[in-house]
């Protein structure tokens, strides 16, 4: 979706590669599972810096989980990185997955076909946080803070690419970030 609308996007497999983008997108798939990676394979220091030095974070779906302060469920422990609380599996198993028109603050035209496979919703925000989307029973799909989005659905499995496009501008926002040229690499860790 983001080569579509000519990104050059990468698929992060090594932390270090966290120091050549402007934007991580944490998908859709399996909670529990991606938050044993992120800690097997280190990720969770160095993630939690860079989104606090300003780089766009997007969790959708699992990823919003895993995103998320606290959870409603007892697995995973999420990162605590937009202060949203978050229920699993909300609307079901598999079989209850579902299709809806969405508006979402900050896109123009027509609502967005959003699909929802086993998906979380949001139950509590924080203050700071925005929601920008609900479902018709007013249940919480979408949240923006600053460069961290968060949605309940899978953007990727439409053609619609305009929550990309939003995205990229959050992403576009952190490269010119001045605190993003500072990491503990270059900084030591006393100051
Ligand atoms: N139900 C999954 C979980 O709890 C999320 C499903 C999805 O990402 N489509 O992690």
């Amino acid at each position: 979706m983001f080569r579509k609308i000519g990104i050059n996007a990468i698929e992060v497999r090594k932390v270090q590669q966290l120091s050549e983008i402007d934007g991580l997108v944490i998908p859709g798939g399996e909670s529990t599972t991606i938050v044993k990676l992120l800690t097997r394979f280190d990720f969770i220091d160095q993630l939690r810096e860079k989104v606090h030095y300003g780089m766009a974070l997007w969790g959708t779906c699992a990823g919003m989980i895993v995103i998320a302060r606290e959870l409603a469920d007892s697995y995973p422990i999420p990162l605590n990185l937009i202060d949203i609380s978050v229920a699993r599996n909300y609307f079901g198993r598999q079989v209850d997955s579902f299709e809806a028109e969405l508006h979402i603050d900050g896109i123009e035209g027509d609502p967005m076909r959003a699909v929802f496979i086993r998906a979380p919703i949001v139950q509590t925000i924080g203050e700071e946080v925005m929601q920008i989307a609900s479902t018709d029973d007013g249940q919480a799909v979408a949240v923006k803070k600053d460069r961290i989005l968060a949605t309940s659905f899978h953007p990727e499995l439409t053609s619609d690419t305009r929550l990309h496009a939003l995205f990229l501008e959050l992403a576009k926002e952190a490269r010119e970030d001045p605190r993003r040229n500072r990491s503990t690499e270059e900084s030591p860790s006393s100051v």
